[in-house]
């Protein structure tokens, strides 16, 4: 073998090494890529149900003045909604997620501690397509207020039965995802987009509520919280320190923490799992 020819094949030689490390260091950070959310470490959406003045007048300034943007479970019938119209217009401009929480609140009646439950709205006597009925006219009275066709629905109560039947598949259509009340924080892959959980935030302080972000970091999850009372209006409340305390701490760790409304980060893992 002449010397030329030798210096042309190790030099063919190197090319396919290098080619090889890169297909494998290209194929890694695709693989870490996958694992995060939007380029961070976690996902973070904060919820607020029931229709509150205190969502309005207090929660959204505060988002307003950390640059967040949030979900707010709207109900049709409850006055705080129809009693402020146009404020919850101004909520969607803003860019947060009017969520479909039902017209009418229906609940199972039964279950214990369910003594408020209205008997005329109580699921065990509902049918299937009654409630996905009802729910279909609260999305067309939130397109009314916000223009849109995609958002999550959050089960009342957390029940997802109507007489005996689940209707879950039967609002499958109508939503980008829905929101439960189980405890569970889950990564990209592990999501049930129909069964997304929640940690429903009553009386904790706002190291606790930090806790469970540093643990949404740790598992590289998505970490919901269910907000109903903030400084009030509610009987499931957090203090008005707790919450903002909370909101400055995502704040200030937002490098690795992506804050979104629950329809987006819906949207997200629906393309990052085709
Ligand atoms: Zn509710």
């Amino acid at each position: 073998m002449n010397k030329s020819f030798r210096i042309i094949i190790s030099m063919f030689s190197l090319k396919i090494f290098l080619t090889v490390l890169l297909l494998i260091f290209s194929r890694n950070i695709l693989i870490a890529q996958d694992s995060l959310w939007q380029n961070k470490t976690c996902a973070v959406s904060l919820t607020y149900d029931d229709v509150l003045n205190v969502h309005l007048d207090k929660v959204i300034p505060l988002l307003d003045s950390l640059g967040f943007r949030a979900t707010f479970y709207l109900t049709g019938y409850f006055p705080g909604l129809r009693e402020r119209l146009n404020d919850w217009k101004a909520a969607a401009e803003k860019g947060n997620e009017l969520g479909n929480h039902t017209l009418f609140h229906p609940c199972e009646g039964k279950a214990p501690g369910r003594e408020w439950v209205n008997p005329e709205y109580d699921l065990t006597i509902y049918s299937v397509e009654r409630m996905a009925d009802e729910i279909k006219m609260m999305n067309i009275l939130l397109n009314i207020l916000d223009g849109k066709t995609k958002r999550t629905f959050a089960y009342p109560c957390g029940d997802k039965s109507a007489g005996n039947s689940s209707y879950v598949d039967a609002i499958k259509d109508q939503f980008t995802g829905a929101r439960s009340i189980q405890a569970k924080m889950q990564s990209k892959n592990e999501i049930d987009l129909f069964d997304i959980g929640s940690y429903i935030v009553n009386g904790q302080s706002g190291d606790e509520l930090i806790e469970l972000v540093k643990e949404a970091i740790s598992k590289k999850a998505l970490l919901v919280f269910l907000f109903h009372g903030v400084g009030g209006e509610h009987n499931i409340n957090v203090s008005l320190e707790a919450h903002s305390k909370l909101l400055h701490f995502l704040n200030e760790n937002e490098k690795e923490i992506w804050v979104a409304p629950l329809n987006e980060i819906a949207e997200y893992i629906l393309k990052s799992k085709k």
